[in-house]
């Protein structure tokens, strides 16, 4: 184990993030470098406990063997500390950045004292792998002769290919958009996780031997369209990871017009020019001096609001329609269940920052959009609601805007794939697949990550990538 008294010599320290308004001049990760010291301090607090709960199904999705490598980082073995990691994760660096870590909510110190920074040290041994050239492609020595197609580049498609090519199966990727990631590439911004971290792993796949086709929009209809039919006869396994990209809609009054959009299509074209052009194509959607208001929190609702005032917005309110969570565990959520509690991410710090408070607003929803009579949008009504999302009388509120982005999630995935194969679906639309078995109603196709469960994590989409790879080695090897 780390230090066996480290827990009571050592408090809970996370590495910090760079100052919040320096950061919102640019789109450079908000991360500051490893502090080594403090990690090492940071893994002596781990107490190795018998039942590790924080590599259990409640705590870490891949099963990372944390208390491991806590100890060898609390040992300054960082190598040993990185094989460790890589064992049950193909991509620490996607996770060390963006995970919300529900490890850290299982972790049992958390019982009584704050947990151990189980995300930063993961960040940091993989960080340093890098660094020193530890980390370098492995292509397998042998290959099987038999060939899987994987639509769709997010983290379930690269962590099943990566894992089947290591079995030795040819595999191609077929991506529609221009560069490869999913929503690591086009969904998650920079300042989170920036884009030559995705591209480097990439590149080390492509080492490996696996194949990338971009702008190969497999079912469609445009000049990019791939058959599925050919898929289905080239290749002995076909897999789906296309994600879960059906935005849920806010049909109120005046929804048609200008200024209101999908919280996807800003963030999208915002990254897309961003790497293009240095957003100097001004092919993006620009919140610049604009009264902007993001409807829906979560990781995409903070996203929005970083974004936005990165352009330079006017105002920015962020529209929950959950009351305000609690800063403790309520009763109902005890350890090791993730804590379902109070939380300031990156973008509500940079707001109240610029403005001088939290954006958020809690308990309203959204009743009609406001327009001129030559339909521009002037803003919303919103009334309050109470727990059960019941609407209080004489709480209608109108709020200026000339921007709302829409953050409700995700219905499930697009059918254009799905339709021609005669997928069944389950009842939230999502491709039917069981869990660990991953197989389709299609006897040649699989289907993981949010297409299959619906929008989730990157680390339940690198979970189900390794473990839908196991069924088809499975499949192709019978
Ligand atoms: C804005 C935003 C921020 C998020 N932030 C976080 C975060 O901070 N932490 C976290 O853990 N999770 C976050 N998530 C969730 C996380 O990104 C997803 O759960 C994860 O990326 C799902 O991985 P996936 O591989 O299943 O699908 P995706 O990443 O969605 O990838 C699917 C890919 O399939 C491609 N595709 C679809 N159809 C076709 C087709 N017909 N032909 C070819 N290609 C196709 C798509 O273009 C896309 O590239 C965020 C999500 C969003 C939207
Ligand atoms: S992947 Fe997420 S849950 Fe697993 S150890 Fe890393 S931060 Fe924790």
């Amino acid at each position: 184990m780390g230090k066996p008294t480290g827990f009571k010599e050592f408090d809970r320290l996370t590495e910090p993030y760079r100052n919040a308004m320096d950061r919102l001049v640019d789109y450079k990760e908000i991360y500051t470098d490893h502090d080594e010291a403090l990690l090492n301090k940071q893994g002596a607090r781990c107490m190795d406990c018998g039942v590790p709960f924080c590599q259990s199904e409640e705590g870490c999705p891949v099963y990372n063997l944390i208390p491991e490598w806590n100890d060898l980082v609390y040992k300054n073995r960082w190598k040993e500390a990185l094989d460790r990691l890589h064992k049950t994760n193909n991509f620490p660096e996607f996770t060390g950045r963006v995970c919300p870590a529900p490890c850290e909510g299982a972790c049992v110190l958390g019982v009584n004292e704050p947990a151990v920074t189980i995300k930063n040290i993961e960040c940091a041994i993989i960080d340093k792998g890098f660094e020193n050239g530890w980390v370098v492609a492995n292509p397998p020595t042998q290959r099987s002769g038999k060939t899987v197609a994987i639509v769709g580049s997010g983290p379930a498609g690269l962590a099943a290919a990566a894992q089947l090519n290591l079995a030795g199966h040819e595999v191609t990727v077929f991506e529609r958009d221009d560069r490869i990631g999913g929503l690591l590439m086009y969904g998650i911004p920079n300042m989170k996780l920036e884009k030559n971290v995705v591209e480097r792993r990439v590149n080390l796949l492509k080492e490996e031997g696996v194949t990338f086709l971009v702008n190969a929009d497999v079912g469609g209809s445009g000049e990019n369209a791939i058959a599925i039919d050919k898929l289905l006869t080239d290749f002995d396994a076909l897999l789906l990871a296309t994600g879960a990209t059906t935005p849920r809609d806010l049909n109120i009054s005046h929804r048609e017009g200008n200024g209101i959009h999908f919280a996807m299509e800003f963030l999208y074209k915002n990254t897309k020019s961003l790497l293009d052009s240095n957003l100097e194509d001004g092919n993006y959607l620009s919140a610049k001096d604009k009264n902007v208001i993001v409807i829906g929190g979560g990781d995409t609702g903070t996203d929005c609001i970083g974004t936005s005032l990165r352009h330079g917005c006017k105002s920015l309110v962020n529209f929950e329609i959950m009351p305000k969570p609690p800063v403790d565990r309520a009763d109902d959520n005890p350890w090791p269940l993730w804590p379902k509690i109070y939380r300031v991410d990156y973008g509500h710090e940079e707001a109240s920052g610029k403005y001088g408070q939290d954006p958020r607003v809690y308990s309203v929803s959204g009743k009609e959009f406001v327009r001129d009579d030559d339909g521009n949008l002037l803003g919303i009504n919103t009334v309050e609601v109470d727990g059960n999302f019941k609407e209080i009388p004489g709480t209608i509120k109108f709020w200026e805007a000339d921007l709302i982005l829409l953050s409700m999630g995700f219905l499930g995935p697009e059918h254009y794939v799905s339709e021609p194969l005669g997928l069944e679906l389950d009842k939230r639309s999502n491709y039917k697949a069981e869990y660990k078995n991953f197989l389709t109603s299609n006897a040649k196709v699989f289907a993981a990550g949010d297409c299959r469960r619906g929008q989730s994590l990157v680390v339940r989409a690198i979970d189900e990538g390794r473990l839908v790879a196991e069924q088809i080695d499975q499949f192709l090897l019978a």
